[in-house]
């Protein structure tokens, strides 16, 4: 097999990049770009409350063999869900404009919340248990949690996050 030039490869690299790559997403509906912290996926029309904004399928992967990466969505006990692009790119909120619903056994929907305005950045509450890996949570909500975990965690989470500091 010939091997390609590196500035060949280089230029078909940016073409791949730009018509498939992370980062550059952008459909009648959503799209993703620049975020406060990384990247994230913003409305590019109105949505009502109840209305289903993108359907999130992804790559399926048995969750016993897996760690997940922090894109990761639980599907039921036997598979959890790597999800692609744009959904990968959907941060968390601790006072979400949308949510997940299972539609069928292997995918799931993001549903809106509220009234969503366009240019208005979707999020939803990763529901995270307190690991100590955990971020702290940046989305800035006034009831915001302090950490990316789920409200019912918050406790444990803090115990957590004074251990980690100790060791
Ligand atoms: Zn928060």
């Amino acid at each position: 097999m010939k091997v390609l030039e590196k500035s060949r490869r280089k230029k078909l690299q940016r073409k791949v990049d730009a018509e498939y790559g992370y980062r550059s997403y952008r459909d009648r509906d959503v799209e993703v770009r620049k975020a406060n912290c990384g990247f994230g996926v913003f409305a590019r029309r109105q949505f009502l409350p109840g209305e289903l904004i993108i359907e999130i399928t992804g790559q399926l992967i048995e969750r016993e063999s897996y760690n997940g990466s922090s894109f990761v969505m639980e599907l039921n006990d036997k598979w959890s869900m790597e999800p692609s692009i744009p959904a990968a790119f959907l941060n968390h909120s601790c006072s979400p404009n949308a949510e997940l619903l299972q539609i069928t056994e292997y995918t799931l929907g993001l549903l809106a919340l509220c009234n969503i305005e366009p240019g208005t950045e979707l999020n939803f509450d990763y529901q995270w248990p307190a690991l100590h890996w955990i971020p702290r949570c940046l989305c800035g909500a006034p009831v915001c949690r302090g950490w990316v975990v789920d409200k019912n965690e918050v406790k444990a989470m803090k115990k957590l996050a004074k251990k980690n500091k100790a060791r």
